[in-house]
């Protein structure tokens, strides 16, 4: 039996981007069938995450065009991880297999078709991974390497270059609901859950229309829950600096006695002063770091709902 594939897209503010990619994902949706890879119940899920402008209008427009075309929209603006997120759960009751992709048409779609082959020959997870960013500016090119690296040092595991763009079956899906976090960072999540898994490769293009919704200040805090929510890798770097820092001032101390008894009674305010100013940064810096992960448990401990779904262009209890 050939599976259902639904195509699950957040869309965020993109009434510009998405009559141009819709057609696009539906055109890949048809194709796969013809080639007899997939079942003709297969979907393009758009997810409208709260948008302010008509894209859920258009969605809605869409869904009335084409049997293909189905959406949910978010009660309100969740951000990109819950938006995701939001589309797998409800897609993974209706399909045996579901592909996350942007809608700004960046990742290329022709990558499914070996993503698909992928899941044919046995691999639950596939990873769509870019293999150059020349179309990104030197600016997106340098924070998001170093973004990768940066977590990889931290110890959280994610494939290099790999962004959302991944096909994961439902029976994975299915074991990774149990995964109830509230600080959802999915790219360092699903390789957890384990399953054969493997990566394709494709070319990045730049963005259609619109605007990046991910300016680096979005970035660095998507960098940081994803340090913060797979790893205590600071926690223990803390310990490690604050064991050098006071090995430092014991040789301070040291200096300052053989000082002293020389009779070089220079005050040595200057050392003193930096010594201060340097544990009292690093202390700071502890602090907040630990503060993040006591905010994380608090967080978690409300248990609250990662997504809500307020309506839906299809009866989902006829779906199937
Ligand atoms: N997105 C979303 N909610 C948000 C921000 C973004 O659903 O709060 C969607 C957006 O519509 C797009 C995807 O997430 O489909 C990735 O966003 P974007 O292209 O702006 O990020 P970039 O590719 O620049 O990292
Ligand atoms: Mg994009």
């Amino acid at each position: 039996m050939k599976p259902v594939l639904y195509i699950v897209i957040p869309c965020y503010n993109e009434e510009e981007v998405l009559p141009i990619t819709a057609p696009e994902f539906l055109a890949k949706i048809n194709e796969l069938v013809k080639l007899d890879k997939i079942d003709d119940k297969s979907r393009v899920m758009f997810v409208n995450d709260g948008s302010k402008d008509k894209t859920w209008e258009i969605i809605k427009d869409l869904a009335k065009q084409d049997e293909h075309y189905i959406g949910i929209t978010q009660s309100r603006n969740r951000g990109h991880q819950n938006a995701v997120l939001a589309g797998l759960m409800e897609a993974k009751e209706l399909c045996d297999i579901t592909i996350s992709i942007d809608c700004d048409g960046q990742d290329d779609i022709n990558a499914m078709n070996e993503m698909v082959d992928a899941y044919a020959d046995g691999c639950e997870i596939v990873y769509g991974v870019r293999n150059k960013r020349d179309t990104d500016t030197f600016f997106k090119r340098f924070t998001a390497e170093g973004f990768y690296k940066l977590l990889n040092g931290m110890g959280a595991e994610v494939v290099f270059n790999h962004a959302d763009y991944r096909l994961v079956s439902s029976r994975v899906l299915n074991e990774f609901a149990n995964y109830k976090e509230v600080n959802l960072f999915l790219r360092g999540m699903f390789p957890l859950v384990g399953f054969k898994s493997t990566s394709v490769y494709y070319a990045r293009n730049e963005r259609i229309a619109g605007e990046s919704h991910y300016p680096l200040k979005k970035m660095l805090s998507l960098a940081f829950d994803g340090i913060t929510s797979l790893s205590v890798k600071p926690i223990h770097m803390i310990t490690g600096t604050g064991i050098f820092v006071s090995f430092i001032s014991l040789v301070l101390l040291v200096y300052s006695i053989v000082q002293h008894f020389l009779g070089n009674t220079d005050p040595g305010w200057s050392s003193i002063m930096v010594a201060v100013c340097f544990i009292g940064g690093i202390q700071l810096i502890s602090l907040g770091v630990i503060g993040e992960y006591v905010g994380k448990t608090y967080m978690e401990t409300k248990q609250r709902p990662r997504y809500i779904i307020s309506e839906r262009t299809y009866d989902k209890s006829e779906e199937k």
